[in-house]
């Protein structure tokens, strides 16, 4: 098994959590493979609704990740992730959208953005990028999903204004998590998205593949972390978790890795209410 640097959780819950957001204020993490009850190909943390497994055992797998968050499972909003740019705002009336059905999702978006405490915020992946975002001054979290769609469409800038305009947020406040994702170690794109990725980001995100003409190696995280950056987003304030689906595949469910029949990981996020004593105890148990 490999080892993953900055995970927290006992061996049979690994989990990464940040060790710079406190848990009192903000409850947020990303699930991993293992912990789950799923069977092949979904072994066995699969979160997603959408790709084939089980409904009972991916509310199962919901439930345990709920209470490693501590909040109850039944309470999270879901957007429908449609590869889109498109941020909601959110309140306490979307508790439950997606949490128990696909069909409930937030339709037609990929990130959301919340100013109310215990609403957990939740996205899935599996290789795309999962982010996280927290404001400690105005009180705010956001969950994106980026693949390479979202990153051209720059979702990422696109939370930073949903937050600014909603919430007053100053981007220089705001802490983001990027969650495990594929990488440039194995993310191969063709020319189309290739010349896309550059009109946007330039060339220095990604290479040209050694031997194989016209194919390119992208690197998601270093548009997403230039987006984030020219936000206004402090570079120190980004936080990657550094791991590759497709490297980790034993790990991490990978869309490219496992040819499409795999589970989907989560990064979801929570402000925590009161005391958030509760969070703690679950959370860092
Ligand atoms: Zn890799």
């Amino acid at each position: 098994m490999h080892m993953i640097a900055n995970w927290q959780g006992s061996p049979n819950h690994p989990r990464f959590i940040s060790t710079r957001w406190p848990w009192h204020d903000v409850r947020g993490l990303f699930s991993l493979r293992a912990g789950g009850v799923s069977e092949p190909p979904y072994e066995t943390l699969n979160v997603g609704l959408h790709v084939g497994d089980r409904p009972h055992a991916v509310l199962q797998n919901r439930s345990r990740v709920a209470a490693w968050v501590g909040c109850g499972p039944e309470t999270w909003v879901v957007p429908e992730q449609v590869h889109g740019n498109r941020v909601a705002v959110v309140d306490a009336s979307f508790a439950g959208r997606g949490a128990l059905a696909v069909e409930t999702a937030v339709p037609d978006v990929d990130a959301l953005v919340t100013a109310e405490p215990e609403l957990p915020l939740a996205v899935f992946a599996a290789d795309c990028v999962p982010m996280l975002f927290f404001d400690p001054v105005r009180r705010v979290v956001a969950a994106a999903h980026s693949g390479w769609k979202g990153t051209v469409g720059h979702i990422a800038r696109e939370v930073l204004s949903c937050m600014r305009e909603a919430f007053d947020c100053s981007p220089a406040d705001v802490r983001v998590a990027l969650g495990p994702s594929i990488r440039r170690c194995c993310y191969e794109v063709d020319e189309s998205v290739a010349t896309m990725v550059r009109a946007e980001f330039g060339a220095r995100t990604m290479v040209s593949r050694f031997g194989r003409p016209g194919k390119f190696l992208l690197s998601l995280q270093a548009c997403i972390r230039m987006d984030l950056i020219a936000g206004g987003v402090l570079p120190d304030h980004i936080e990657d978790t550094g791991a590759c689906t497709s490297c980790q595949a034993d790990l991490l469910f990978s869309h490219r890795a496992h040819r499409g029949r795999t589970g989907r990981q989560l990064g979801i996020v929570c402000l925590s209410g009161g005391d958030g004593v509760k969070g703690q105890e679950l959370g860092r148990a």
